[in-house]
């Protein structure tokens, strides 16, 4: 507390340092926007390195759990408790790549829509505290009107948001999440396409030229092959990003509305 006598002191030498646009101890009463970013982890569910990395970060991040799998009621009780949003990863047919990736459950477009809203059901029912869900490859599946309605009719049944994970720029996510009103939010940037710690804090420079234009910015690592070294690289980075951004789960991000705008697509087809 500052005593009575130097009130009026400090007043006026706060208004000299603020009106040359100094930082002071006041900064923070200064009227600025906040700039939002959301870090999404992909692939936890199969005991995956990286795991307790991720989740020790030194903010809040979204989980994106896998259903299924040996470790996904693990991994997602386990992020739950420690305050992080869990999300499901919706293995979602890719164009290209193999389908051994693709993990149990996964729909495909040849499957009826009978078919493709049971196993969406059964997918959620299967990772506890999921609030929302993105999609695990899925270039295929994304680009698929039929099969995105009865995705996103089941989100939206199920009160949850869906996170575009935008493996394809010809996605129809963002059409079919408007008409049938489910909270939207897309990718704007993948940090660990190529595993090498030059690759992800480059793309970590990505992601701060992004929110030069952006209030909000959604980067998805994840666990598995990149996964020590996306949370090591997180890691040193987000105590500086913090001084200029706010880091919050995906929950904090969602709006009602599913207006967006379309962001360039950030990743390769898969
Ligand atoms: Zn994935």
């Amino acid at each position: 507390m500052m005593k009575r006598f130097g009130c009026v002191a400090a007043a006026i030498l706060m208004i000299l340092i603020s009106s040359v646009g100094g930082r002071t101890g006041y900064a923070q009463e200064e009227p600025r926007e906040i700039k939002q970013v959301a870090i999404v982890i992909d692939d936890f569910g199969n005991n995956m390195t990286g795991t307790a990395e991720m989740f020790d970060l030194p903010v809040h991040i979204t989980a994106a759990v896998m259903p299924f799998m040996p470790t996904t009621k693990q991994d997602a009780e386990q992020a739950h408790k420690k305050g992080h949003d869990v999300i499901v990863h919706m293995p979602m047919e890719p164009n290209q790549g193999k389908k051994e990736w693709l993990g149990p459950g996964a729909i495909t477009t040849s499957m009826d829509d009978a078919e493709i809203r049971k196993r969406v059901e059964e997918a959620i029912r299967d990772v506890p505290h999921a609030i929302g869900m993105n999609n695990h490859m899925g270039s295929k599946i994304t680009a698929d009107e039929r099969a995105m309605r009865i995705v996103l009719s089941v989100v939206k049944e199920n009160n949850m948001f869906f996170l575009d994970s935008r493996t394809t720029y010809k996605t129809v996510v963002p059409k079919i999440a408007a008409e049938l009103g489910v909270p939207l939010l897309s990718n704007h940037v993948f940090l660990d396409d190529v595993y090498t710690m030059q690759h992800i804090s480059a793309q970590i420079g990505v992601l701060k030229k992004l929110l030069e234009s952006n209030v909000e910015c959604v980067a998805i690592g994840h666990v598995g092959a990149p996964g020590k070294k996306t949370a090591a690289v997180l890691k040193d980075a987000i105590p500086r990003l913090k001084e200029r951004v706010s880091f919050v789960k995906l929950s904090e991000m969602v709006v009602a509305s599913a207006e967006k705008d379309i962001v360039p697509n950030p990743g390769r087809d898969r």
